[in-house]
């Protein structure tokens, strides 16, 4: 399995998790969240602000693991986090 493909950081809300590369389905809009506090935030460069950082908790957004293109389309591969 690579569920943690798209990790970008070590969650700084919860440390208990990872932050991943998400897409919203019906926007197609790219966030990052984190697996375990589901803490979100707009774009990777933020995930150090944690006073930036939103919740997807009690949302009934629905989420999607995105495409390697679309992570490269979008010009986030920079941003993930090797194994
Ligand atoms: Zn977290």
């Amino acid at each position: 399995m690579n569920y943690y493909k798209n990790k970008v950081a070590w969650c700084p809300i919860c440390s208990q998790g990872w932050v991943q590369i998400f897409k919203d389905k019906e926007t197609n809009e790219f966030f990052v969240c984190c697996d375990e506090c589901e803490s979100r935030w707009e774009h990777p460069t933020e995930v150090k602000y944690t006073n930036k950082a939103t919740t997807i908790f009690d949302t009934d957004i629905q989420i999607q693991d995105p495409t390697e293109d679309e992570i490269r389309v979008k010009g986030w591969e920079r941003y993930i986090v090797e194994n």
